[in-house]
């Protein structure tokens, strides 16, 4: 008998982890956390992770963290352990779905998409990643990995870092598939929607979707910039405008979107000016994209020296509190694009306003959401025709709820850290809604 139970992540944009159990095999898709967890990579104690779940950053899962017995809290049996193989797919790498790895036992075997697992190995070695101490295995879209009575295979997505995966999961009385994060606004619609009609086929009884999006009371006049092509638009304006003034243009963005990179060389080379970035992110977008790093150069101090001489020969991606970015004119533009402040949340957002107040230079949103818009989801869900729909990732599953019923989909919303016996489950489910 198949058991699924939702560790952490029904009501939150984070800790996503959902376990997949039968008696030969424990599988886990994503295993995130759902807050910050603190010091990970600096305690040296083994149980760091029972601090963890004190501070409800990480959920009671036993039997998969490493390290010796919790001390203060008693749960009983916690660390035991049985025979079967933990096994983990983790659909991309946002800390929302990789957090809690540091305190996964070594034992655990993750897979990913291929590209996931060079960004990680990329970020890692380039020092903007810390090591989660745990090696990942590369699988191939579409590749069907079988762990004794379960068969799992990820299908390439799309969202706002490279490697994004939705999971499907075949088990010998259920199917089930994890959406991970999606939109349909990205470089590659196509993916999402070839994904999306194979989990037709595949008749999944089970849909967990994302619903970033549903979190919050979206003003479609404030949405922004939709798109990675919309982004692209905005910054051939821009550029145009800042060549127009001899200015320099400062661009913040984060490196795990080697796309994102990429997006910026082209249409900086485009306006006739090089992208100056860190060396760091310049051997991301190499990994990724080599033909587009060798059109950048790295952040240096006589580049430094030349942007401050010949300012609108250049686009610089700075990165917050590390560069120095003083001496320019005022009103050169800043562009935020889903860089470090992310936003208004993380206290560090409003020193960056201040700071670029009183230089005088001028804000640019730039930012691309990674998630779809409720309208995507619903799209996604005429694709595939699941059976039943568990809205995840979001703030407001209520509202998710509401929006799919409205669509005509059947929704379940599963109670937290409770072992369901899935066919059984689903049967109740069904039955429950014939009786009206
Ligand atoms: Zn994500
Ligand atoms: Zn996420």
């Amino acid at each position: 008998m198949t058991t699924i139970t939702f560790w952490a992540g029904l009501n939150t944009i984070g800790g996503n982890i959902v376990e997949i159990a039968t008696e030969q095999v424990r599988l886990f898709t994503d295993f995130g956390t759902t807050m910050g967890v603190k010091d990970h990579t600096l305690r040296p104690l083994n149980n760091a992770y029972e601090e963890q779940i004190l501070h409800h950053a990480l959920p009671p899962i036993p039997g998969v963290f490493k390290g010796s017995k919790p001390e203060v809290i008693a749960l009983e049996r916690f660390e035991q352990k049985d025979d079967r193989p933990i096994i983990v797919f983790i659909s991309h790498l946002h800390l929302d779905h990789v957090g809690a790895l540091p305190f996964i036992t070594p034992e655990a075997q993750i897979y990913a998409l291929e590209e996931t697992v060079d960004l990680y190995n990329t970020l890692v070695k380039e020092g903007l990643e810390v090591s989660y101490g745990a090696s990942f295995i590369p699988v191939q879209s579409g590749e069907t990995k079988q762990f004794g009575d379960l068969k799992v295979t990820m299908h390439v997505s799309d969202h706002d870092t490279i490697g994004a995966g939705a999971i499907f999961v075949e088990a010998p009385d259920v199917r089930v598939i994890h959406s991970g994060d999606l939109r349909l606004t990205g470089h590659h619609p196509e993916r999402v929607a070839e994904w999306a009609k194979k989990a037709r086929e595949f008749e999944p009884d089970f849909f967990l979707i994302e619903g970033t999006m549903y979190s919050f009371d979206l003003d479609p006049t404030r949405v922004g910039i939709k798109t990675e092509e919309e982004l692209r638009e905005v910054m051939r304006k821009e550029l145009a405008e800042a060549n127009d003034k001899h200015q320099m243009m400062f661009i913040n963005t984060y490196p795990r979107n080697p796309e994102r990179l990429k997006l910026f060389q082209e249409v900086t080379s485009e306006q006739g000016r090089t992208l100056v970035l860190p060396a760091s992110y310049r051997n991301v977008l190499k990994a990724f994209f080599p033909l587009s790093a060798e059109k950048t150069v790295v952040t240096s101090e006589e580049q430094i020296q030349l942007m401050h001489q010949e300012p609108e020969k250049y686009t610089w991606l700075v990165r917050f509190q590390t560069d120095d970015i003083a001496g320019f004119e005022p009103g050169t533009p800043y562009v935020h694009s889903n860089g470090e402040p992310l936003g208004a949340y993380d206290p560090r957002y409003q020193v960056l306003v201040d700071e670029l107040e009183s230089k005088q230079y001028r804000w640019v949103s730039g930012g691309v959401s990674g998630h779809g818009l409720p309208e995507e989801l619903l799209q996604v869900l005429e694709w595939a025709q699941p059976k039943m729909v568990i809205p995840w990732h979001s703030f407001r599953p209520e509202v998710m709820q509401a929006s799919f019923e409205q669509a005509g989909y059947r929704v379940a919303r599963p109670v937290a850290q409770m072992p369901y016996h899935a066919k059984a489950w689903l049967d109740y489910l069904e039955s429950d809604r014939t009786r009206g």
